[in-house]
């Protein structure tokens, strides 16, 4: 707890660690999240971009709509030096699409895979699985209108999440049509929820004459119970949209990724045209939406770009933290821990960096001097595989003991690099 000499993090603020209690702020974790998304994504041609987490606010009231949670209640916005309003993203696809107008690829070379792993912030009030500064590993399939991009960008989600090892998933698909079903839908909408106005909440009845599609998102008791007899969009949706649909429904069952149909689903942001989808899990109570996103067809020109069809999604790095554990996850720990007695450290030294030239071993060297019960602890907490103690002797005699902290089993070896070398990679295999 922070008293009046320390300050601590801001609410709903993490620190990701090392050994972290809480498994899903262990570093290790992540890490297999990061390399899993690198591998699963790069195996699909999704190329990584590192863009700003600052932007002109603009960008996201005109990008993710004035009307939405976001941007109306969560953005942190500030006013910069020159005055000017800007905001830390709370999400990864307006800037994506700003820096692919920027640097002219809308025109030169349209198809675009890319994707991304950062922080996004939104002022929500925290809870499990939910948090004011939380990272997204997202990506954004640019230049392609065919129902084959939103199918191939499913299978991709689904192996991700069997890669990662989930259990207790779904992915549950839906499209919001094109802007005429949209505009169809609100009227019938408005008309079906203008006969239950007393069951629905407040903020239900705020939203029905502007953004009544929104009211199917709402999860409040009262509000749930009319949604559920609420009309299908399909009874609206127009023949090119039930085309792209269908095909996306019958490509996902050709590749025979498990989805169900949810007609209910048409998430928090306005951008959306046509597929939606989410990949829920029924192990984080309320912050189940492990993963979303959809076809966003008209933001590229909404900002400024010319009319470019694109679809992506973003997970939750913590969410997917939350549901694996460390348990078989290697954590990033030395090779060999090398314990130097006084005046042992410059040989300490250069056999540390003899065993890194080979870039295949990790060596922390300890504080030359501490006692060596001290260091031998440190190397266990820190997980070494092996450690080699450098004192007198074996300076004098350029020969050690290699100890195996696993088994306590120890082995000679000539102090030189390349006998370390050899005999440490010899018992990797
Ligand atoms: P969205 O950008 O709202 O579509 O969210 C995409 C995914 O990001 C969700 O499915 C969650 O996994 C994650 N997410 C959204 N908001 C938060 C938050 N406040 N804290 C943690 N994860 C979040």
């Amino acid at each position: 707890m922070a008293d009046a000499k320390t300050i601590g993090a801001v609410k709903g603020m993490n620190d990701i660690r090392p050994a972290a209690a809480e498994t899903f702020l262990d570093t290790a974790v992540w890490q297999r999240i990061f390399e899993t998304a690198t591998r699963v994504l790069e195996s699909y041609g999704f190329r990584l971009v590192w863009l700003p987490v600052v932007e002109e606010t603009a960008l996201f009231a005109r990008g993710i709509g004035e009307d939405t949670d976001i941007v109306g209640k969560e953005m942190y916005s500030f006013a910069d030096r020159g005055g000017r309003s800007l905001t830390l993203r709370p999400e990864g696809t307006a800037g994506a699409v700003r820096a692919y107008i920027e640097h002219g690829l809308a025109r030169n070379e349209p198809i675009q895979r890319w994707w991304y792993f950062g922080p996004m912030f939104r002022a929500e009030s925290p809870q499990k699985g939910r948090y004011r500064q939380f990272y997204q590993i997202g990506a954004e399939m640019l230049g392609v209108a065919e129902p084959g991009a939103d199918a191939e960008l499913l299978a991709m989600l689904w192996r991700f999440c069997s890669e990662l090892g989930l259990k207790d998933i779904s992915l549950r698909v839906n499209s919001v049509g094109d802007a005429e079903t949209r505009k169809a839908y609100r009227d019938v909408l408005r008309g079906y929820f203008a006969g239950h106005l007393d069951s629905l909440c407040e903020a239900c009845k705020g939203r029905l004459d502007k953004n009544p599609l929104r009211l199917l998102d709402c999860k409040r008791p009262g509000c749930r119970n009319v949604v559920e007899q609420a009309p299908d969009i399909l009874s609206t949706m127009t023949p090119g949209a039930r085309a792209h649909f269908d095909r996306v429904l019958e490509l996902l069952t050709a590749t025979q990724v498990p989805f169900v149909r949810d007609a209910r689903l048409v998430r928090g942001l306005d951008y959306y045209t046509g597929t939606t989808f989410e990949i829920t899990t029924s192990a984080l109570g309320s912050q189940d939406a492990i993963l979303g996103g959809g076809r966003y067809d008209a933001l590229v020109e909404e900002l400024g770009g010319p009319a470019t069809p694109a679809v992506g999604f973003a997970a939750g790095v913590e969410r997917l933290a939350l549901l694996l554990s460390s348990a078989g996850v290697p954590t990033v720990a030395p090779d060999l821990y090398i314990v130097p007695m006084a005046g042992a450290e410059a040989l300490a030294f250069s056999l540390a960096d003899a065993l890194r030239d080979s870039r295949k071993l990790r060596v922390e060297v300890g504080v030359a001097g501490h006692k060596l019960k001290s260091q031998m602890r440190r190397a266990d907490r820190v997980g070494a595989r092996f450690a080699l103690v450098l004192g007198d002797e074996e300076l004098a005699n350029r020969r050690g003991k290699l100890k195996n902290l696993k088994d306590a089993s120890t082995v000679e070896v000539t102090l030189t690099g390349e006998a370390l070398l050899a005999q440490l990679t010899g018992m990797h295999t």
